[in-house]
Order: structure tokens, then C-alpha cells, then sequence
């Protein structure tokens, strides 16, 4: 089951509704994918041709570093030749890779203002 969190900045005051965790739709492999980019689509559809298993997906708060906005990053984990490997999706704004993870305690710093930024419990999705 998945959560629903507010994240929002005592500095900025910048706030943002995020759906965290997994949901049931996650068992599905094109449900796993849909929030990745063309070209990371492809990278695991061929991982999964090469044999990649236990696909699953899992969502996380997080703080875009080149834009600064507060967005869902997406982890697609899975095992490849015995290995586990990860693909993180990108920032829905400006496509850039660079993230920071907010944690759930809220003790993460804004990249923006360096000011506390707190993740509250909303609810669960799912
Ligand atoms: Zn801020
Ligand atoms: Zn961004």
C-alpha cells in the first residue's frame, strides 16, 4: 500500500501532494515503466530480455537539485546476472537526474533556502 504525503518547506513554503511507497498496479510490468523516459523504457525492456528478474518498483520523496521542486522519484529495482540494479526516474520539470531524498523524519535541508522540509502523512493510495 502506498502513502500520500504533503512535503513542504518552512522556508519557501513551497508544498507538494506525493504518492509514495507501491501500489497493486505494481505487480504489472507496463505500470512499472510508465513513469520513465523513452530511453529508459528501453533499457529495461532489453534488461528484461537479457533476463533481468524480480522487477519491482518503489516511490520516494524527492527534492529536484537543479530546479528545486518537490516530485515522486520512481525506483525500478530489479536482479540482473545476480546483481541487483536500480533505475531512478527523472525530475517531471526539467528531466534532470539530480534528486536529493527528503526523509519521512523531515530533518532534510531545502536545496533552494536550507530550511527544514517536512514530509507529513496524508493518507494511503491503493
Ligand atoms: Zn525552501
Ligand atoms: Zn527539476
Amino acid at each position: 500500500m502506498g502513502q500520500i504525503v504533503r512535503v513542504s518547506c518552512e522556508g519557501c513554503g513551497k508544498s507538494e501532494e506525493l504518492h509514495i511507497g507501491g501500489g497493486m498496479m505494481d505487480c504489472d510490468f507496463d505500470s512499472i515503466i510508465s513513469g520513465m523516459s523513452d530511453q529508459q523504457k528501453d533499457n529495461l525492456r532489453e534488461a528484461m530480455h537479457l533476463g533481468a528478474k524480480d522487477f519491482s518498483i518503489n516511490r520516494h520523496p524527492c527534492q529536484c537539485q537543479s530546479c528545486g521542486s518537490f516530485y515522486t522519484g520512481s525506483k525500478v529495482s530489479f536482479f540482473l546476472d545476480g546483481e541487483k540494479k536500480a533505475v531512478w526516474s527523472r525530475c517531471p520539470s526539467c528531466t534532470s537526474f539530480k534528486r536529493r531524498l527528503l526523509n519521512k523524519e523531515g530533518t532534510t535541508p531545502c536545496s533552494e533556502c536550507g530550511e527544514k522540509v517536512n514530509v507529513q502523512m496524508l493518507g494511503f493510495w491503493d
